[in-house]
């Protein structure tokens, strides 16, 4: 049973992680972005709503945000733990997540930290955006996400630490090699595959 943030900026690697680390310890990885992706794609409301947002490397409004969350969170496969990727991004979704977990008395066990230096992760998006062809991966659009990154999101890090939450790992590397130091981490905090 685990309630797991993975935080860091766009590139870190969290998409590709989650997935990895949502097999290893068989709870669900629950990506903000894939689920707006989603609804773009499709042009839901919710879709339509979000999209000028997510081209322009900006944050979709929190109102919209954390109702998607809440909602999700409900899901019966989220009872059992679960792995948050890209959420929360400003201090009005922390205060969400807190309120959500508070109302169905639970709590976070830990926040994993991707860290990559900015010259890797521009390099990473770079060729992401060649292979992928995602609207928000043009080089104005990749600036602006990191900028944005670096102001409402780097801080909560501080929150979570001051409650004791952060792990910090080393993004750089081979992917499998960046899995096994989260999987340590999570050891080390007593979170098993069968916990
Ligand atoms: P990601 O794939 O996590 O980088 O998300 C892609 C885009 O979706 C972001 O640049 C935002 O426009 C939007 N998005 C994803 N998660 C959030 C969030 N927690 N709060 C606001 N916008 C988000």
């Amino acid at each position: 049973m685990s309630r797991l943030l993975l935080i860091g900026p766009p590139g870190a690697g969290k998409g590709t992680q989650a997935a990895l680390l949502s097999q290893h310890l068989g709870i669900p990885a629950i990506s903000t972005g894939d689920i707006f992706r989603y609804n773009v794609k499709n042009q839901t409301p919710l879709g339509v709503e979000a999209k000028g947002f997510m081209d322009r490397g900006e944050y979709v409004p929190d109102s919209l945000t954390n109702a998607l969350v809440r909602d999700r969170l409900s899901h019966e496969d989220a009872k059992a733990g679960f792995l948050l990727d890209g959420y929360p991004r400003t201090i009005d979704q922390v205060n969400e997540l807190d309120s959500i977990l508070a109302d169905g008395g639970k709590r976070l066990d830990v926040v994993v930290q991707l860290t990559a230096d900015y010259e890797e992760l521009a390099r990473r998006l770079a060729g992401r955006a060649q292979i992928e062809g995602r609207a928000d991966d043009t080089p104005e659009v990749i600036r602006r996400r990191l900028d944005v990154y670096d102001e409402q999101t780097a801080p909560l890090i501080d929150v979570y630490a001051a409650r004791g939450l952060v792990a910090m790992v080393d993004g750089l590397g081979e992917i499998s090699e960046v899995t096994a130091r989260i999987i340590e981490v999570l050891e080390a905090r007593g979170l098993t595959a069968d916990a």
